[in-house]
């Protein structure tokens, strides 16, 4: 039988601390079912890609993979981008940073289809040197609600996108309806990325890389609607077909 390979999505995996229970302090290596079932729906293979710090354990899982998707989770360490901490920052995972930042560059070396998810978004966007808002009261700009307290599945706030963009070649619409759970958002641009939708009072809500095959970035959750959501199960679907 002639049947077309699956690409292997890696997928940048989170540490899940245990606060309490048997082993407080205990570490787990974990990504949201939302990322894996995403990718299955939509004709990829996920692999999950464990953080560490060991070079060649990561230039082996970007041998290994089709693609690169980076997934959600704790903020940007400050020093990163320049900053002190300020008051209103959560928590940070500097090692992952610094795990991501090496996936990036490997990646972008091979100029493998990168999609960033929230997290991913902003860690791309310091990764090229540009900046965040470390928390979205810091920006009197912002005026509504990124921090939905409810319902992943449910899209609470517009998104407008640019019309010559990856992105409406993907949804096929200048406005749409994402959900928000995200307390941070893009403060300076980084280098050559380019913003191609933003909410109504103004805040990047996704970004792609100029001149390189395939690099999206979403501010909002695509992955968590991909079972109500036919156009944002579309991300993932053209995402997978660029990394055949
Ligand atoms: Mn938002």
């Amino acid at each position: 039988m002639n049947k077309v390979r699956k690409p292997i999505i890696g997928i940048s995996a989170n540490i899940l601390i245990d606060q309490g229970g048997k082993f407080p302090g205990y570490r787990r290596s974990y990504v949201n079912e939302d990322y894996v079932k995403a990718v299955v729906l939509s004709g990829g293979i996920p692999v999950i890609l464990p953080i560490t710090d060991d070079e060649s354990v990561i230039a082996s899982y970007i041998e290994k993979v089709d693609g690169l998707l980076l997934s959600g989770g704790y903020d940007i360490y400050p020093q990163n981008y320049g900053e002190e901490p300020l008051e209103k920052i959560g928590e940070t995972l500097p090692e992952r940073d610094a795990y991501e930042a090496c996936l990036l560059q490997l990646a972008m070396h091979k100029k493998m289809p990168i999609l960033g998810i929230c997290r991913g978004l902003q860690m791309i966007n310091v990764y090229q040197k540009g900046t965040l808002w470390q928390d979205l009261s810091y920006n009197k700009d912002i005026s509504i609600k990124h921090t939905q307290a409810y319902s992943p599945t449910l899209p609470t706030h517009t998104v407008n996108i640019e019309k010559d963009s990856m992105l409406y070649d993907i949804l096929k619409v200048e406005s749409t309806l994402v959900n928000s759970f995200h307390h941070q958002i893009i403060r300076e641009i980084g280098e050559d990325l380019k913003v191609v939708a933003r909410a109504k009072d103004g805040a990047i809500e996704a970004v792609e890389l100029k001149n390189y095959p395939f690099l999206l970035a979403v501010q909002w959750h695509p992955e968590m609607m991909h079972a109500t959501s036919d156009i944002m199960l579309n991300i993932f679907k053209r995402f997978i077909e660029v990394s055949r």
